[in-house]
């Protein structure tokens, strides 16, 4: 007889940072048999219900075809027990001849907290080496440096609720209406709701997000700095600004607008090339509103200056008393469903696990004597740019990609290649059996993916959430932290890794956070110390920061909400800074400015939303969009094609179908990150971007190349 029954689960997308719950139906017969529908949860703060294109087809992209479900060695099946030992005595190998920084790990904000918590371990406090960075790099590590310049720890400061509650939201580098539906969901439903409510958007390109906009100010790129630091002026000229009162909560202030104070409206319109009355009506709007949030994304931090863009936008936050209340504040927003969950843990080259920071002996101390570990890296590793060009030049030996696909989604491609062609011992841990970084994979790992796999990830407000494991493994992959801490035992480390649940890895990682932290960092989890197992799987979204209260009950706190911050005086930081070029200019030979972004329906590099026949409908291949006159200057109707170049991208043409769009400004591309490698032999757009990064947060400017277009 049939015995089988629908079930719900509940568990969280696995694509972008807004993190929505979703409700999946089960058919169960003794164990869960298939996944029949899914939809938004209801009561998930993050979407409540809602659920956007790709969300919604997420069953469509979860079956078992193109799946990775054998370790490999050389390409041959192998048993787990011979690759993990191959890899373990590879790093020990490696580390013995060379030194521990001839090792690294290359991970992802695809990565569940648990993994990313056992591979930070892992290398910072047992290989001894910070060696490990994250495609997070390329996604937010400016917002991440801007925050830790202003307010002395990496602390997003808003949550969703506040697009709901603001009376100006400012949407700059941000197309959020693709990349981040849900939210520009709530936030179509917020003005609906309050037609008082004032959206501005800030982007060279009149994106979809435009329809939504009161005003859109078509900045030329790269002029962020130039267009706030604009708005510290007009906000100090004309007395918006109570020095007295941010001298009691925040340094630097006078410094901050005198570096600001050749930025009249003129002058910024000029550098901008953005209309003076439109400048004029932003900074009034800005300076008048009550509550105004601030809202930015990749086009902010995608930059050789991504870091001095977040903080001249802080900059006007704190000069003008717009953060610590509801409907206030600068609000980063994540691209990914775990880049925040990485950064707590340390999932960045220069940071330690809990929001240590690696620079102070007295954090590295902690964290080691916290993990008992027989080493801890002694100086920050080598961010993502860096650690590839470190494979090519030889310094690297030893590379572990867990993930992500390095070689579609950097710059530089050429280099990426080479630099995985010229590292002796190159792993990849992929739930894929094909993709471009895959090809380069001495040793490849089955890894468990979204449905399959257990863990916590964390969204772009700060709010922890519960992934799954519904389904089974499939035949042999395995969980990302079961693999490591597999190799890390057989590397000797055997009680420092002997876990049997990930719920035991949060436990250790909510310990860590508490862990002698009298220098009062926020990310504290003291209350979610000693989950069970059972509660740990029945776990509601949670926002950090956390107290628990006299009667037991655990509260979120709003961060910032008393003016006072993680620094040494309490005191936020307002920075001086200027606005600069992106490094990627344009010449003669190489004239037009190529922007790059997502697509509504498509995640990364398409190798699970490719699976679904329905996201490809709304837009089926890569083109290159331009301006109908530089299309008509090049004779180029929306059949041609046509071959960009740039000074790195080789000798093989990248090749693009034109699209022709009003919305682009004069001079500038855009062109989609999905299609790539196997989606798009020709289309390689990583080429085309030279390796220019931010010089303190490493981010890749990913939003600026200079290339040249001919027609084909
Ligand atoms: Fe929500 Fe983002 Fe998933 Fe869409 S892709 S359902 S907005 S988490």
């Amino acid at each position: 007889a049939n015995t089988s029954t629908e079930q719900l689960r509940q568990s969280t997308c696995p694509y972008c940072g807004v993190g929505c719950g979703v409700d999946i139906s089960c058919n169960v017969n003794g164990r869960v048999v298939s996944l029949d529908k899914i939809c938004g949860t209801p009561e998930h703060p993050a979407n409540h219900g809602r659920l956007c294109v790709k969300g919604t087809n997420l069953l469509e992209t979860n079956s078992l075809g193109g799946r990775l479900l054998h370790p490999t060695i050389a390409g041959e099946k192998v048993e787990w027990d011979t690759a993990t030992r191959l890899i373990a005595d590879k790093i020990t190998q490696t580390v013995a001849q060379y030194g521990a920084d001839a090792v690294a790990f290359y991970v992802s904000g695809q990565l569940l907290t648990e993994d990313y918590y056992i591979a930070n371990k892992l290398m910072k406090g047992f290989i001894g080496s910070a060696n490990i960075d994250t495609n997070s790099r390329l996604c937010m590590s400016s917002a991440v440096a801007a925050y830790k310049r202003a307010f002395g720890e990496d602390v997003v400061p808003c949550q969703y609720t506040d697009l709901e509650s603001t009376e100006l939201l400012v949407l700059t580098g941000s197309n959020t209406a693709w990349a981040h539906p849900v939210l520009f969901q709530r936030i179509q439903r917020a003005k609906l709701r309050n037609p008082n409510m004032k959206v501005v958007v800030l982007d060279p390109r009149k994106t979809e997000t435009c329809t939504l906009a009161d005003l859109h100010l078509p900045l030329k790129p790269g002029t962020d700095v130039a267009v706030f630091n604009g708005l510290l002026n007009f906000a100090h000229t004309n007395g918006s600004i109570d020095a007295n009162r941010v001298h009691t909560f925040a340094d630097g202030l006078d410094d901050a607008v005198a570096a600001a104070n050749d930025m009249d409206i003129d002058s910024v319109s000029q550098y901008s090339d953005v209309n003076a009355n439109d400048l004029l009506t932003f900074y009034r709007w800005f300076c008048d509103a009550e509550r105004v949030i601030t809202f930015y994304s990749m086009g902010i931090n995608q930059s050789a200056f991504g870091v001095d863009k977040a903080n001249a936008i802080i900059n006007c936050h704190l000069a003008l008393e717009q953060i610590g209340r509801e409907g206030a504040g600068p609000f980063s927003i994540t691209g990914q469903p775990n880049a925040m969950g990485g950064r707590e843990v340390g999932g960045l080259a220069n940071m330690l696990s809990a929001h240590r920071d690696i620079e102070n002996p007295k954090h590295r101390d902690s964290v080691k004597s916290f993990w008992n570990a027989p080493h801890i890296c002694e100086h920050q590793g080598l961010k993502a740019v860096d650690l590839f060009d470190a494979m090519a030049s030889g310094k690297v030996k030893f590379v572990w990609i867990m993930g992500t696909n390095p070689v579609v989604s950097m710059p530089h491609r050429e280099q990426v290649e080479n630099a995985l062609r010229r590292c002796e011992t190159v792993v990849v841990s992929d739930i894929v059996n094909k993709n471009d970084t895959l090809d380069f994979a001495h040793i490849a790992l089955p890894a468990t993916g979204w449905s399959e796999k257990d863990g916590m990830v964390t969204n772009s407000e700060r709010r922890m959430s519960r992934q799954r494991g519904i389904l089974p493994p499939p035949k042999e992959a395995r969980h990302d932290w079961q693999i490591m801490c597999d190799v890390a035992k057989k590397m000797g480390f055997e009680d420092a890794f002997d876990y049997s649940h990930p719920y035991q890895i949060f436990d250790e990682f909510a310990r860590l956070t508490a862990y002698e932290n009298d220098d009062e960092k926020l990310l504290n989890l003291a209350a979610l110390v000693g989950m069970t197992q059972q509660e740990y799987d029945n776990f509601s979204p949670v926002q950090w920061p956390l107290e628990r209260r006299s009667d037991g009950s655990v509260q979120t706190i709003r961060p910032f909400t008393s003016l006072t911050f993680p620094t040494d005086n309490g005191k936020a930081k307002c920075i001086a800074v200027t606005p600069q070029l992106p490094q990627q200019v344009t010449t003669a030979s190489f004239p037009f400015v190529l922007n790059s972004g997502r697509s509504r329906d498509h995640w990364h590099t398409m190798t699970r939303t490719g699976k679904a026949a329905k996201l490809h409908a709304h837009m089926p291949h890569a083109s290159v969009s331009m301006h109908p006159m530089d299309a008509q200057a090049l004779q180029l109707s929306s059949k041609a094609y046509v071959s960009l170049s740039s000074e790195v991208s080789g000798e093989t043409p990248c090749i693009f179908p034109v699209s022709i769009d009003e919305g682009i400004r004069r001079g500038e591309l855009f062109i989609p990150i999905h299609w790539s490698g196997v989606w798009g032999s020709h289309s390689k757009l990583a080429k085309l971007y030279a390796p220019a990064t931010d010089a303190i947060s490493g981010q890749p400017e990913l939003k600026h190349a200079a290339v040249n277009v001919v027609p084909t």
